[in-house]
């Protein structure tokens, strides 16, 4: 329902909030709706308040039948015949009342519907009474009071509605009365105040019912917010806890989960993967001789470079040690790996951040051990990180700036010893 998903987005404004708070700071008794809070609080009430109000309406015109229908039986017929047609009133006013109240609709409406309705049933109670005559005249008075009395306490609707509804019955009994040959003026002013003071005790009553649920309403936005809170704030360190937080790439746990997830339960990576360990040269010296600060940058640029150069939707990279990355892209065979990698050393060395320490080149470069996993073997994300381990170790041990692709029987095999050569220069 569009207003339930309007009464969702309510615990976020903070006008709302203040106002929630203010009004449960309150003693229960003084608590008053107005405004938008009072419109939520419809919102949030109207189903049910419709279904009471419709099931009622449905059970007077039941019981208007019926009880025509016993009349014609026991009572003489002229008798009987003078109640049809006041009687008849309440069916038709009980369909148009029942469909004002399907749906949602404009409270201009639907409050006038009803309190039309209720008057029209009202005076056809009554009325059935007066046409009569006799004793009936008196005892259909006091069924129209009472039918008002169980209407005002089950409809929870505004206390405006509530007290007109009120005014019109003790008004169509006063009137009545006067009418009424068989009482005297007097006699008809004290029963109505005698009735009065029990409509009034029956409103009191109602305002109570309501009041208890809008402090619940209050309750119920208030824990609303603070689960959408709680779930933020859970949100928020969730990522934290899994991001790393100077280059805001995933870190090592977040990439322990992904392996274990891309693994799956049977411990197999289906569409086979290639894993990159990438390691900074003689990071060490960079920080030595720039300063810890500008080690940071690198770190923060390297990320985004090897970011740039891997599938977004399908690749992952994550800071893995202090300038240690590993990438893993599913799907890929030794080939496409490789190249990968090496398009990230390229763009490491083109990216031409200095490194005035390094005995590889005057700018930061880049090591990279390659491990692939087809489809077909089952080797564990562990095993596979050993061997991409293995491989940067050897790129390590042979002259660095280089990627080296594992290789399960021999010793890694070296990719890029060209460009090496040019850095050195
Ligand atoms: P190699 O080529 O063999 O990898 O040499 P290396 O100097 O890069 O490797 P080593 O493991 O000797 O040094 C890594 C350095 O990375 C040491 C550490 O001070 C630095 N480091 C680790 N984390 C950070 C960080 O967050 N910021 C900065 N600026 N430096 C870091
Ligand atoms: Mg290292
Ligand atoms: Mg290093």
């Amino acid at each position: 329902m569009v207003s339930d998903q309007k009464r969702l987005g309510a615990q976020d404004d903070p006008a709302i909030t203040a106002e929630v708070e203010q009004l449960l700071a309150r003693r229960t008794r003084d608590i008053r709706f107005s405004g938008e809070i009072e419109r939520l609080f419809r919102a949030r009430v109207w189903s049910q308040t419709a279904k009471i109000i419709r099931a009622w309406m449905m059970w007077v015109a039941v019981l208007d039948v019926l009880t025509l229908a016993l009349y014609m039986v026991i009572l003489p017929r002229a008798i009987a015949v003078s109640m049809l047609l006041p009687g008849a009133i309440i069916p038709p006013v009980v369909i148009a009342v029942v469909l004002a109240w399907r749906k949602p609709r404009p409270s201009w409406l639907q409050g006038p519907t009803l309190i039309a309705g209720m008057f029209l049933i009202l005076f056809s109670v009554a009325l059935v009474g007066v046409s009569a005559g006799g004793e009936f005249y008196e005892r259909h008075l006091n069924i129209m009071l009472f039918v008002a009395i169980t209407a005002i306490i089950i409809f929870g609707i505004p206390l405006a509605w509530t007290m007109t509804i009120a005014a019109l019955a003790l008004g169509l009994y006063l009137i009545f009365q006067l009418q009424n040959p068989a009482i005297e003026l007097g006699s008809a002013v004290a029963a109505t105040l005698f009735f009065a003071s029990g409509v009034l005790a029956t409103i009191a009553a109602r305002r109570i019912m309501t009041i208890l649920a809008q402090k619940t309403f209050l309750f119920e936005l208030r824990d609303r917010r603070r689960v959408a809170e709680l779930a933020k704030a859970n949100a928020r360190l969730e990522l934290l806890a899994r991001t790393d937080p100077l280059t805001g790439i995933a870190n090592r746990r977040w990439m322990t989960e992904t392996l274990d997830h891309l693994w799956g339960n049977d411990k197999r990576c289906l569409d086979g993967a290639a894993m990159l360990m990438c390691d900074i040269d003689h990071f060490k010296k960079l920080n030595d001789h720039l300063g810890h600060a500008e080690g940071d940058r690198c770190l923060v640029e390297v990320a985004r470079i090897i970011q740039e150069n891997v599938r977004r939707d399908h690749d992952h990279v994550a800071r893995y040690g202090g300038e240690e990355f590993l990438v893993i892209l599913p799907g890929v065979n030794e080939e496409e790996a490789v190249f990968v990698a090496e398009r990230i050393r390229k763009s490491v060395e083109a990216a031409g951040f200095p490194n005035p320490g390094s005995r590889v080149s005057r700018r930061v470069t880049l090591s990279i051990g390659v491990a692939v996993q087809t489809s077909e073997e089952a080797i564990s994300p562990e095993q596979l990180q050993r061997q991409a381990d293995a491989a940067l170790y050897l790129a390590k041990q042979t002259g660095r700036n280089q990627v080296l692709l594992h290789r399960p029987d021999s010793a890694e095999r070296k990719h890029s010893q060209s460009t090496r050569s040019a850095a050195r220069r």
